[in-house]
């Protein structure tokens, strides 16, 4: 659920809205739905070809957005709690019920416990090998996303919201100042397709985003100026093909977990589910110890 922010725009370059199937899920949002800090983002939602635009539907479920930005939403959840940002995990050392954390020259802890929530080949590298889970982790599919995102001067021409693409580069276009709260500049996020993400995975982003402008030119007029602004972000774990089909990996012995929306499926109420899961064995674990 992330933002990037140019001048008074932003673009949610990850999640771009979310939906509420679980009541779990429903009743942790009720006091985000009172705040505003997440609202329903309606609005067609079209599907394009090259042969034109083909339908134009309502999606069933209610779709949800953060108000202003889609990182509103877990900004709230975290007041309180003491986050670190911009903090890589290289190594997890130590033994069970005293676990250390090594981030760029220094160490942290000594913890309990330690859950590793990153895409499911980061935790495997960041988890020492004592983990019972590792087998599970290894199996877990998952696949790379480009997004670009393009201001433009006009968007009063494009007939959608947003639109699922049937395209060998992209397949998701969204105008996300349409969504509830945001500035009113014209600004597109577009997803590239995972079977292209993955083949281009390492070429130079500045190809990727020449390849991507052409894409969606054969969809939408995009000016000359507005492509020169364009950005792009590569995500290396963005959908899950195979997920673990576990709600959360838990190790009693070794006090090491792992939890993420790979364990059940790319959602972002998969990921919540998955931690909620992991939250609530670990407090059986401590009632039990008291
Ligand atoms: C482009 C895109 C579009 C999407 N669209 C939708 C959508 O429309 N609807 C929907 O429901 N879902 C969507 N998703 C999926 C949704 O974003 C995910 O399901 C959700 O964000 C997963 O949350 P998570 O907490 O499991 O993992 P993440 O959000 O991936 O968080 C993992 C975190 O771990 C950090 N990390 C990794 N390695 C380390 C390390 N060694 N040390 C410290 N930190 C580390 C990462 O930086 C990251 O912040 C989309 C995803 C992408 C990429």
């Amino acid at each position: 659920m992330a933002t990037r922010r140019i001048d008074e725009v932003s673009f949610d370059h990850g999640a771009q809205y979310f939906t509420i199937r679980s009541d779990r899920f429903h009743d942790s949002l009720k006091a985000g739905q009172a705040d505003g800090v997440i609202q329903s983002w309606n609005g067609e939602v079209v599907s394009l070809s090259r042969d034109g635009l083909s339908q134009r539907f309502q999606p069933a479920t209610p779709r949800y957005a953060g108000v202003p930005s889609m990182n509103a939403l877990p900004k709230a959840m975290a007041i309180g709690l003491d986050v670190r940002v911009d903090e890589q995990v290289a190594k997890i050392t130590g033994d069970p019920g005293r676990w250390f954390l090594h981030i760029a020259d220094r160490r942290e802890g000594p913890f309990d416990w330690v859950f590793a929530t990153a895409p499911a080949p980061q935790s495997s590298a960041v988890l020492p090998s004592r983990f019972a889970h590792h087998d599970m982790l290894g199996a877990v599919e998952m696949s790379a996303c480009f997004t670009l995102m393009i201001r433009l001067d006009y968007d009063g021409s494009i007939p959608f919201v947003a639109a699922r693409i049937d395209d060998p580069v992209i397949d998701w276009i969204s105008r996300n100042n349409t969504k509830p709260g945001r500035s009113e500049a014209p600004c597109l996020v577009v997803n590239s397709n995972s079977m292209w993400a993955d083949a281009n995975t390492d070429k130079p982003l500045d190809t990727i985003r020449q390849k991507m402008i052409e894409a969606v030119r054969r969809y939408i007029p995009v000016a000359p100026s507005e492509a020169d602004a364009a950005m792009i972000h590569r995500w290396r774990y963005a959908n899950v093909q195979r997920p673990a089909g576990s709600a959360y990996l838990m190790d009693r012995a070794s006090q090491l977990a792992a939890c993420g929306d790979w364990c059940i499926g790319g959602r972002v109420e998969a990921a919540f589910l998955s931690g909620a899961g992991l939250a609530d064995a670990l407090r059986e674990i401590i009632e039990a110890s008291e």
